[in-house]
């Protein structure tokens, strides 16, 4: 490297709340180099994940564990820039993280310079040069993050922080049923699973999509979490009849886990033939499912668990809506954990760990003035 492009660049200290083991969590400096195309975000309020409880908790292989630690957690958040030189995000612009980071963003190139999979336009959520937030990287516990520009998203004024900070879930369902927006308007569209990914699957149909609550259907198990569903037409699956025939275009599998396999194959069971099969429900087992049925109906299953850029703008735009807060709101807790220190963050871990609810967990990152 030499001194003239050295010159471009400076550097940021950061406090990190590092993941080091299962359970561990310091507070450690690091410095980040920033180049031009990248901007300096001081990290707000940051909502718990499965997928952060999984590194917190031990729950990954542990050559997974081995290679991605020591690592700060958290990819659902938003922040204040503090640097920039991107005329779009000014110092104290609140914006929202986008955690997958595309290889050509990093790198500060094009997107026909990236990847095959970006160059070809399949699908820059899938870039094979990419890193995402938390995952393999430091995540977004930390004083001073140092991401693209194109990454930090600014929040529209309308919009309050806690309900921002639920843009990146969102962005997942609103990218997962891109797939099948042109079928959306007239669609019979049914979702397995009453927690908080088929509630922003509804969420997202209604207030993004635009679609009548009246052709959304869900099936959930536990009477409590249907009735927070706007949607008329809730079902519990203990008692629905699965082979009273077909009725739905687009099924939509939002369970996972050891629930997925029954919400599958009850998918096939109603849906129409040639109609979609959207799966979202992150499972680590393998899945056994009814393909004489697929292949009987001319069925279409896709898969999809990452957002991009792209995606998050149509949900910003829709959050500026009352009546669209009003509905992402019950995903929200009582009260914000207040994030101090490293012990605090641990704490709260273990707190969102032990009270695994339909509510988020969100955290409220104060950082020391540094001096
Ligand atoms: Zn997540
Ligand atoms: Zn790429």
């Amino acid at each position: 490297m030499n001194h003239a492009h050295q010159a471009l660049n400076t550097n940021v200290v950061s406090r990190a709340y590092r993941l080091v083991k299962p359970r561990d969590v310091q507070d450690i400096v690091i410095e980040h180099e920033v180049h031009d195309w990248e901007v300096v975000v001081e990290p707000k309020i940051g909502s718990v994940c499965h997928a952060d409880l999984r590194y917190f908790t031990g729950q990954r292989r542990a050559e997974a564990l081995a290679r991605k630690l020591p690592m700060a957690l958290i990819h659902e958040g938003i922040g204040t820039i503090i640097q920039s030189k991107n005329p779009h995000v000014q110092p104290g612009q609140r914006v929202v993280i986008v955690p997958n980071l595309q290889g050509y963003l990093i790198k500060g190139l094009n997107q026909d310079q990236c990847c095959e999979t970006c160059r070809g336009n399949k699908g820059n959520n899938y870039c094979t040069h990419g890193r995402f937030l938390g995952s393999g990287m430091d995540g977004i516990a930390q004083s001073r993050l140092v991401v693209p520009a194109a990454s930090a998203i600014p929040i529209p004024a309308e919009v309050p922080d806690e309900i921002a900070v639920l843009t990146e879930l969102c962005s997942v369902s609103y990218q997962a049923l891109s797939h099948v927006a042109d079928r959306l308007t007239n669609a019979n569209i049914v979702i397995f699973g009453d927690g908080p990914v088929g509630y922003l699957a509804a969420a997202m149909l209604q207030h993004v999509y635009k679609v009548d609550l009246d052709r959304i259907t869900v099936f959930g198990a536990v009477p409590e979490k249907l009735e927070k569903f706007d949607c008329p037409n809730r079902k519990l699956v203990q008692e629905y009849d699965f082979s009273s025939g077909t009725s739905y275009d687009i099924a939509l599998e939002c369970t996972g886990g050891k629930f997925s396999e029954g919400a599958i194959n009850q998918a096939i069971d109603v849906l129409n033939p040639g109609g979609h099969l959207i799966l979202m429900g992150v499972t680590e087992e393998r899945v056994p499912i009814n393909t004489r049925d697929v292949l009987e109906k001319g069925l279409t299953l896709k898969g999809s668990s990452r957002s991009s850029i792209e995606d998050f703008i149509p949900v910003l735009h829709a959050m500026k809506d009352p009546t669209c807060q009003a509905t992402l709101s019950k995903l929200l807790p009582s009260a914000i954990i207040e994030i101090k220190s490293n012990e605090d963050f641990a704490e709260a871990m273990a707190f969102a760990e032990e009270h695994r609810s339909w509510t988020k967990v969100l955290l409220d990152f104060r950082w020391e003035p540094s001096c």
